[in-house]
C-alpha cells in the first residue's frame, strides 16, 4: 500500500469545504453524480470512434446506494473508470479539476457562498464524509484499483477487486454532532429531493437502492 500526501493548495481548499455551512453540503451529490455521468460520456464517445466497443444504452447508469446500517453512502457508475496513473493525478491534485484557479478568484469573497454556485468536484465529498473510497477499473485494463482518504492526511492506493468496468465511489458518511445532522444524506426521500434539485437534466438513468435502518 502506497501513502501519499495531497499538495498544499488541496489541503487548503479541503479546509473550506469541510468548514463549509450545512446548507451547502447537499452539493457534493451534484458533484459526484456529475463526474459519473462525464464518465460514462467517456465511454459513449469513444464507442462513437471504436468499433470494439458498443455502447448500449441499457448497460449505462449511475446507482446511488444508501446504507443506514452501515452508514454508507455509494455512487455506483457504468463509466470509464480510472487507472492507478489517474487516480493519483485526478483525485490527489485539486489544480486539475479547474477548481484551484476558481479557488484563487475568490479568495476575498465569502467562503461558503463559493461552495454552492461553482463546480467544486470531487473533494466536496469530504463535507459529508469522513472517509471516502474510490474503487474503479478503467476501461481496457483487468486491474482495479482502490484510492482511500480521510481528508487532509492524504491519501492510499492499493489494488483491489472489481469485476466490471467502473468506478465505486464510497463515503463513510459522517456522524451526527449536536448541532450538524448527517443522517439526511442517507434518507431516500431527501437524496431524491437532492437528485431532483440539481441532477435532473443528467441523461443517464439514476437507479437507487436502500438498505438498512
Ligand atoms: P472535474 O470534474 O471538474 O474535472 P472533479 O474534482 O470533479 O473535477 O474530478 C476530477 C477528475 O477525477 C475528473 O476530471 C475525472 O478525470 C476523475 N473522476 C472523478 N470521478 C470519476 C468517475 N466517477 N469516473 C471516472 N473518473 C472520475
Ligand atoms: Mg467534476
Amino acid at each position: 500500500m502506497e501513502k501519499k500526501q495531497f499538495q498544499a493548495e488541496s489541503k487548503r481548499l479541503l479546509e473550506m469545504m469541510i468548514n463549509s455551512i450545512y446548507t451547502q453540503r447537499e452539493i457534493f451529490l451534484r458533484e459526484l453524480i456529475s463526474n459519473a455521468s462525464d464518465a460514462i460520456d467517456k465511454i459513449y464517445y469513444k464507442a462513437l470512434t471504436d468499433d470494439t466497443l458498443v455502447f448500449d444504452k441499457d448497460s449505462y447508469f449511475i446507482k446511488v446506494i444508501a446504507d443506514k446500517t452501515n452508514r454508507t453512502l455509494t455512487l455506483r457508475d457504468t463509466g470509464i473508470g480510472m487507472t492507478k496513473e489517474d487516480l493519483e493525478n485526478n483525485l490527489g491534485i485539486i489544480a486539475k479539476s479547474g477548481s484551484l484557479a476558481f479557488k484563487k478568484e475568490n479568495e476575498a469573497k465569502d467562503g461558503h457562498n463559493i461552495i454552492g454556485q461553482f463546480g467544486v468536484g470531487f473533494y466536496s465529498a469530504f463535507m459529508v464524509a469522513d472517509v471516502v473510497t474510490v474503487i474503479s477499473r478503467a476501461l481496457g485494463s483487468d486491474v482495479a484499483y482502490k484510492w482511500e482518504s480521510t481528508g487532509a492526511d492524504g491519501y492510499t492506493i492499493e489494488t483491489a477487486d472489481k469485476n466490471d468496468v467502473g468506478t465505486e465511489i464510497i463515503l463513510k458518511i459522517k456522524d451526527n454532532t449536536e448541532d450538524e445532522n448527517f443522517d439526511e444524506f442517507l434518507d431516500e426521500y431527501r437524496l431524491k429531493a437532492i437528485i431532483k434539485k440539481y441532477s435532473d437534466f443528467i441523461r443517464y438513468p439514476i437507479k437507487m437502492d436502500i438498505t438498512g435502518k
